[in-house]
């Protein structure tokens, strides 16, 4: 036990919004028994417990924002069982994203969730969050790769749904319902995950547009023909324009838009799907390049990861989003971000997930100025209403956590508003299990 004013556990990502709490205590806990202890001693005291990963949340999901217990999941880091031949790991929830990416490399294999912050997020925060990064358009997200877990549920007890099993529809899917759940309904403490050989080869193309008519257009026409790149990524004009000093090509001139696709498959389905890929992109492209031995991939990936540095590197801080769209919606959502900048006097830029339609949508803030902060903060409303007004989500990635607690009562009608506060009661019903987070309504 630590405590509650040990540095590092009042804030996640979310600090720059100004997203701060403060905890009572903060345990250490080494195993589901004693995360189930902790719980209890909580439960029958009313003491709120706030579940912490690798704080890497862009939701604010892991801070201490009403106070309580911060449970962080730092010492549970055991790979219970490593199976390569069987494509499957068990690994406790504390155990970073990187390390099991690792792990499945070795072996030869992969575990396709990529979500950004690998080094520092956890599995468990993963799973509780449901993250997913770039490859989720082929591969899907967190979830899809997640066939058992152990959990402790209110008021402490130790409960195992799904295993080291490829299916499963025994009863209602417990398994899932936990994933997403960002630490309202029980702590995870171990999971059960698929892996895959990894792919031989791995091709990315890139190609440039004059904007987003003709970029959204290509995408659609990457989909149209049928063909299933890994990632089909985007970046508007603002987002390259932070970013395409440290772009591996050069890119002309006139370019307000990039799109990335991915082939990947065996050395020959790889160079076949990308050439197919450079096809469908080329015909309204200022420059399409490819990328094609694995160091060139990794460098552009890794272009591709620093965009959201970049961007805060402007002026210091963003206020950034992660809504969803439907696909034929793409154009109108990049557009319309920066309209809803303009608006609200700030710069506004996105890029993202274009096969998922998920976009990073954000303003470009002088954090110390705090007006302009709060600017931001009335754009992300617009935002998010216009992702329910495009038949969209307020969330693709981050989850609702405290940054964007009631705005699923936008986009829900009541009785599944009903059923979500149900739900959170069945498994809760003294509500202590991170209170306030991922609320359906306003408060
Ligand atoms: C640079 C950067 C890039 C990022 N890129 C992506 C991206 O590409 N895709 C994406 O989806 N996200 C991304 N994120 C956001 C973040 O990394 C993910 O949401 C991640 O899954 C959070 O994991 P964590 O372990 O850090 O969890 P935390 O931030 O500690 O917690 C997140 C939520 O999960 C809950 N939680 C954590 N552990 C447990 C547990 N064991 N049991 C129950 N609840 C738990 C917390 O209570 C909280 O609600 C990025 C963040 C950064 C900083």
């Amino acid at each position: 036990m630590l405590p509650g004013d040990s540095t590092g556990y009042a804030s996640d990502e979310t600090e720059g919004m100004g997203v701060r709490g403060h905890a009572d205590a903060v345990i250490l806990p080494a195993t589901a028994a004693q995360v189930a202890d902790a719980m209890a001693w909580c439960y029958a005291r009313d003491v709120a417990i706030v579940p912490r990963g690798g704080g890497s949340g862009f939701a604010g999901g892991a801070v201490p924002v009403e106070g309580g217990v911060v449970l962080s999941l730092e010492r549970m880091t055991a790979v219970r069982a490593f199976d390569p031949l069987l494509w499957r790991i068990h690994v406790e929830a504390g155990v970073r994203t990187a390390t099991v990416q690792r792990l499945a490399r070795e072996s030869g294999l992969v575990f396709p969730p990529d979500p950004g912050a690998a080094e520092q997020s956890q599995i468990g925060g993963n799973v509780a969050t449901n993250a997913g990064g770039p490859h989720a358009f082929k591969y899907g997200v967190t979830g899809a790769w997640v066939t058992g877990l152990e959990a402790v549920v209110p008021p402490g007890e130790v409960l195992t749904v799904g295993g080291p099993i490829r299916k499963d529809v025994a009863g209602y899917d417990l398994t899932h319902l936990l994933v997403g759940s960002e630490g309202t309904l029980g702590v995870i403490t171990a999971a059960w995950l698929r892996l895959m050989p990894a792919p031989q080869a791995v091709l990315p193309v890139a190609a440039c547009y004059p904007g987003p008519a003709e970029g959204c257009a290509a995408i659609e026409c990457v989909l149209g023909t049928g063909l299933v790149p890994a990632a089909l990524e985007f970046l508007d004009a603002g987002a390259l324009a932070a970013a395409q000093g440290a772009y591996p090509r050069r890119v002309p001139r006139a370019t307000g838009f990039m799109v990335i696709a991915e082939a990947d498959g065996s050395r020959g389905e790889a160079e076949h799907l990308a050439g197919e890929l450079a096809a469908a992109l080329s015909e309204a492209a200022q420059a399409v390049h490819t990328f094609d031995s694995r160091a060139e991939a990794a460098a552009l990936w890794r272009w591709r990861d620093g965009v959201s540095i970049a961007v805060s590197a402007q002026r210091g801080g963003k206020v950034s989003e992660d809504i969803v769209v439907p696909l034929g919606r793409l154009r109108e959502a990049i557009e319309e971000t920066v309209s809803i900048g303009r608006r609200h006097e700030l710069e506004a830029c996105s890029w993202g997930h274009a096969g998922d339609g998920n976009l990073h949508s954000t303003f470009i803030v002088d954090p110390r100025d705090e007006l302009e902060l709060e600017r931001a903060r009335r754009a992300a409303q617009d935002l998010f209403g216009l992702a329910v007004r495009l038949s969209g989500s307020v969330s693709g990635e981050h989850g609702i956590g405290w940054a964007k607690r009631g705005q699923l009562s936008r986009q829900w009608s009541e009785p599944a508003l009903r059923l979500h506060e149900e739900v959170k009661r069945a498994f809760d019903p003294k509500g202590l299990l991170n209170p306030g987070k991922k609320a359906a309504r306003p408060a």
